[in-house]
This record gives structure tokens, sequence and C-alpha cells, in this order.
């Protein structure tokens, strides 16, 4: 009875989806990537998509916006389903951007994985399309737009000094990442002003996973009197706590053993706070000697059985401005964040999984916990 409810409303979905765009089912057809998925529309351009939301607009439906950069985990599925409970419609964009990688940064590595993630998608779709969960929203378009649609003018550019369009949000964008990623922030800014204004969500979904990112979307949306609502979904993790990335498939098996201990050291902290402490040297001291026990627990091994690291930063910080805090105010609570960069494998064993790249990828490792206020 629920598969044949569930044929049903797909079947429904399907026809309504059909009569709302035919028009732009026409206009991208010729130019979809590889697979050919069923339940929702991919657009390359923006006029198409642009008439699929003012008709969903006119049909009183509501669109709630994921942006990705493809090579789709759990985590983006999560910020998809929680969309899926607030809007009648879902698009999610896949584009990696330029802009938002250094000019000696992984742009060229990043994985991209179109046809796992259409699968993917199609998959979340039947899924929320049996969920029967009243209001329950489905994907109705993935916006996978080249970079000549999205930097229409001058070709986008990493260079600090770079000429182009963009959106700065300062203090914020030079924080933490933005210490040793200048130009990253600049480019996440600018990119999801091109995508909010592309697709005119009425919401829109961010991980808590980029915890910095959250801060900057949240005020861009502010201070440009964006008409959207940001949300925010907490973080998807293995079940040993490492948070999930697109770029954990780099790692390896003896990567991914050490790279935990990003995790492990934020948890200590954590754990400071919660059995009552509140100074600065008290809470991150109790991650600093998680990662310092670890770095030379590594550097003790021989190069064919290690994984050495350097840790970038690890903050404790005001979760509005991102200020370094010396003291917690157990009423306003705070933000634990840290960056590890997984050096490459200086030596392989035969036989060993090494991940993509055979180890010889850096991996930046980030991830961050929460301080919540005590009541
Ligand atoms: P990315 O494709 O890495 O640019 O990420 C797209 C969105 O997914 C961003 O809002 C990320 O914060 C979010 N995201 C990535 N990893 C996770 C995770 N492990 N849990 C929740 N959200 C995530």
């Amino acid at each position: 009875m629920s598969r044949l409810v569930s044929g049903v409303r797909s079947l429904s979905r399907l026809i309504s989806l059909l009569s709302l765009a035919t028009a732009s089912n026409l206009a991208t057809a010729a130019s979809r990537p590889a697979a050919q998925p069923s339940s929702f529309q991919v657009f390359r351009d923006v006029p198409s998509l642009r008439q699929l939301r003012h008709q969903l607009l006119r049909n009183e439906r509501t669109v709630g916006f994921v942006p990705t950069m493809g090579a789709l985990h759990e985590g983006h599925l999560s910020l998809i389903r929680e969309a899926a409970r607030e809007n009648t419609d879902i698009f999610v964009s896949i584009y990696v951007n330029p802009t938002q990688f250094g000019v000696n940064e992984d742009l060229s590595s990043y994985p991209r994985t179109w046809d796992s993630d259409v699968e993917k998608l199609e998959k979340l779709n039947e899924e929320l399309g049996r969920s029967g969960a009243p209001g329950s929203g489905q994907i109705t378009a993935i916006f996978a737009p080249t970079s000549k649609v999205m930097y229409p003018t001058l070709p986008p550019s990493s260079d600090i000094d770079g000429q182009g369009s963009f959106v700065t949000i300062t203090p914020l964008s030079s924080k933490l990442e933005g210490g040793s990623r200048p130009v990253f922030f600049r480019g996440v800014a600018t990119v999801c002003m091109k995508l909010f204004n592309a697709t005119t969500p009425d919401r829109v979904y961010f991980g808590q996973k980029d915890v910095q990112q959250t801060v900057i979307i949240k005020r861009m949306v502010q201070d440009f009197l964006i008409g959207t609502e940001v949300r925010i979904v907490s973080t998807a993790r293995e079940a040993d706590g490492l948070a999930m990335s697109s770029r954990n498939v780099y790692l390896g098996d003896r990567r991914r053993a050490v790279g935990l201990t990003i995790y492990k050291a934020l948890k200590a902290a954590e754990d400071a706070y919660q059995s009552g402490k509140v100074s600065r040297a008290d809470i991150l001291g109790a991650a600093r000697s998680i990662t310092d026990q670890v770095l030379a627990e590594q550097r003790a091994l021989t190069p064919s059985e290690r994984s050495l690291f350097e840790v970038d930063y690890i903050s404790l910080a005001d979760p509005n401005t991102l200020d370094e805090l010396d003291l917690v105010d157990p009423t306003q609570g705070g933000v634990l964040s840290a960056a590890l960069k997984m050096a490459p494998l200086e030596e392989n064993k035969p036989g060993e999984d090494c991940g993509l790249g055979d180890g010889k990828v850096p991996v930046r490792l980030i991830d961050n916990l929460i301080l919540q206020p005590r009541a």
C-alpha cells in the first residue's frame, strides 16, 4: 500500500514538474552531463533555472537551496533532508568554485564524482518521496553551472590582487581558515552571492562542519539584505567521530586513523569546558596535550609506519564575531575549532590502502564543536 502511495506521489510530482518546466527541460537537455536523472532536472545555465523558480513562486511553492561542490556524502544529504522538512522544492548546486582555492591549493585534484552524485540524489529523492511525511519536499533541480556561467565577464581569479567582482566580508574572512587561506572566504562569499541570486531561495542550508562559513554567510545575508533564511545543520560524523568530508577519500587508512586526532583534541577541550573550566589555557591546553602526544608518538615511528601532521590552529572563539576568547562566558558559550594539515605519507607499505592519490595528496582537516551556554 505504502509503495502504491509513493508511486502515486512520484507520478503526480513528475506530472507537475513536467507541466511546470517543459520549456526549461528542452533548454537543458542538450547540455546535460552524462548521467540522466529522472526525478529532477539538471540546469547548466541561469535563465532556465530562473524560469522554473518563477513558476514555483507563482504556485506558492517554497525553495530550499543546498550549495555543494559535489563528491556528495551523508553530510550533504543531511542538509537536503533538513531542507525537505521545510520546503516543497529543493535546489542543489554542484559547482567546484575556482575562486575559493588558493593558487597552490587542490582545485585540480578536488574529487569530481558527477555520476555517483546524481545516483545518490536520485536515491534520496526516492526516500523523500516514500517518507510520506506531511510536507516532505523533494529535489526539483540540480544547478551545475559552468565557470563561464558563474564568471561571465572576467575569468575567475584566485590571486589576492586578482581582478573581478568579489564579495568580501571583513574582518571575519581573515580569521581562522582565512589565516592560511587568504582568498578562501572571498571566493566562498562571492560564489554564494551568485548562487543565491540565481536561485532566490526561501531558505539556504549550510553545515556546522564549516563553522566559519556559517558565520560569514549569516553576516553576508544580514549586511546585503538578502531575502533568505540561513539554516545550519549539525555535522555528520563517521562512527568514530571523524567529520565527514569530500576530501577524506585522500586519507587512506594510516592518515585517517591519525587524522581522528582533530576530533579527539576538540572533544578533550569540550570535556574541560563541561567539567567547569572557562579559561583559554585550561580548555585549549586539553586539546593541545592530545595533539602534542599523538605527534610525539608518530615522530617516534619509522617513515613507513607514521603519519605526520601540523596543527594549523586550535581556536576558542566568540560564536558571532569569531574573536579569540581568553575566558568563556558560560552564558554565551563559544566555538572550538581546529585545522590539521595531514602531510603526504613518506613511504607506503606494500598492500596498504593509502587513499586516492596514493597518500601523496596533502589533506587539510577542519572540525569544530560548539560549547553550549550553561544554564
Ligand atoms: P562542500 O561540498 O564541502 O562545499 O560542502 C557543501 C555543504 O555541505 C557545506 O554547507 C558544508 O558545510 C556541508 N557539509 C560538508 N561536510 C559536512 C558534514 N560532515 N556534516 C554536515 N554538513 C557538511
